[in-house]
């Protein structure tokens, strides 16, 4: 007989005080009895710390920074988290709309477990790879494999207004387009047709796709910027006001290009550090540079390919990436991107007046080490290879998914 698994409620209708109420119940199993939260989500190189915002848990007691230990076998769990930060990486909760980053919500909880999501009765969707049902007004249910399939899971949920979804087929395979947020200044056939040009180039390229169903999750505010990229998803933000001019709106699709070629480089072809992962410290690798620097450079070729940006937007990238270095950035001369990636916990995503001098960027740089890559590949095989088309061999050979440990050997 199966075992019933252990049950999440988490009730967004106290939006105005941007709170999660949260409740594990116990299910055939135990509840674990030591409730460790996640410090960090993977995509984004910082701990992040995510017990702070976490209240009022019981019954227990802390044992350490993100650890609380049950008292007693309890049948249920509760707490509270502050969810007030418009990041791609942290929560945010208002009275209209929910965009929720999974390691900000639970602790580890090994899995399966079913998670129900309590929204305002006249909120319209709840979005995400993990496939929410309507079961009643206001009530959302999902079925998580493990803590993996949570925490690279986004969901955004909206109010009638707050949000929109759609979705179409490109390759054969179902493409979801949501946002929430403020309403922007293109619609929904317009990010379609943007988007089925991108897909179809990107499949295009590696000669087939790591997922079977993918989800584009927006978010528009004000001075909004950012993207995640997921196995099967993107959460990426934007200001929506502005994808209306064709700067930003190029801006937008390049940023939209760069989560979803992730798919590929850095969720299935990846360094050995980054997937599994331990959600409770750092993950240290020297290799961020080929995951980030070479999508930057895929994300702008893939553009100008796809007929999305013109072929001058593409050189003039180009050119940013050329002259950025060695006119802004006297710590390339002295700075590997090895070293860039495998400190970017304390470097990168911690800047300072100092960093200029003694960092380098692992986009930037990445990026220029994959235009001089593939400059000398097409030039040493005489067109009849490029750094796109060696991608699609990896890709082909290696691709692997993104929670199967790699061979050690
Ligand atoms: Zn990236």
């Amino acid at each position: 007989m199966k075992t019933k698994p252990l049950k999440v409620i988490l009730d967004l209708t106290k939006g105005s005080s941007h709170r999660v109420q949260v409740k594990i119940l116990r299910g055939g199993e135990n509840i674990p009895a030591d409730l460790s939260f996640p410090v960090w989500t993977p995509g984004s190189y910082l701990v992040r710390e995510y017990a702070r915002h976490v209240t009022n848990l019981a019954p227990a007691h802390k044992v350490n920074k993100n650890t609380w230990r049950l008292i007693g076998n309890p049948a249920e769990v509760s707490y509270e988290v502050y969810c007030f930060e418009r990041t791609v990486r942290t929560s945010f909760l208002d009275e209209n709309y929910a965009s929720l980053v999974g390691a900000t919500l639970l602790p580890l909880l090994g899995g399966p477990f079913e998670v129900e999501l309590k929204t305002p009765r006249a909120w319209e969707f709840v979005a995400s790879a993990l496939k929410f049902k309507k079961i009643a007004p206001g009530r959302w249910l999902a079925q998580v494999r493990d803590d993996d399939h949570w925490i690279d899971s986004p969901i955004i949920a909206a109010a009638p207004g707050f949000g929109e979804t759609s979705r179409f087929v490109a390759k054969g395979i179902t493409h979801h387009v949501a946002w929430v947020g403020m309403r922007c200044a293109r619609e929904m056939k317009d990010f379609e047709a943007a988007f089925r040009k991108i897909v179809n180039a990107s499949i295009d390229l590696f000669e087939g796709a790591p997922f079977k169903e993918y989800w584009f999750l927006l978010h528009f505010g004000q001075k909004l910027y950012g993207g995640l990229e997921h196995r099967d998803s993107q959460l990426s933000q934007f200001d929506g006001q502005g994808i209306a001019e064709a700067k930003d709106w190029d801006a937008f699709l390049r940023l939209i290009a760069h989560e979803y070629i992730h798919a590929w480089n850095v969720k299935s072809i990846r360094p050995r550090a980054l997937g599994p992962f331990d959600y409770t410290a750092e993950n240290y690798t020297p290799d961020i540079w080929f995951s980030e620097g070479l999508t930057d450079y895929l994300d702008d070729y893939l553009c100008w390919k796809a007929d999305i940006i013109p072929e001058e937007a593409y050189w003039k990238a180009r050119l940013k990436d050329a002259t950025l270095l060695p006119d802004g950035n006297p710590g390339h001369l002295t700075r590997s991107p090895a070293e860039s990636s495998f400190d970017a916990w304390i470097r990168y995503y911690r800047p300072d007046e100092d960093s200029i001098n003694t960092d380098v960027s692992y986009y930037a740089k990445g990026a220029l080490l994959g235009w001089c890559w593939d400059a000398h590949l097409t030039k040493a095989s005489r067109g009849r290879w490029t750094l796109p088309k060696l991608m699609a061999a990896i890709y082909q050979e290696f691709g692997i998914d993104a929670y199967v440990p790699l061979a050690t050997a």
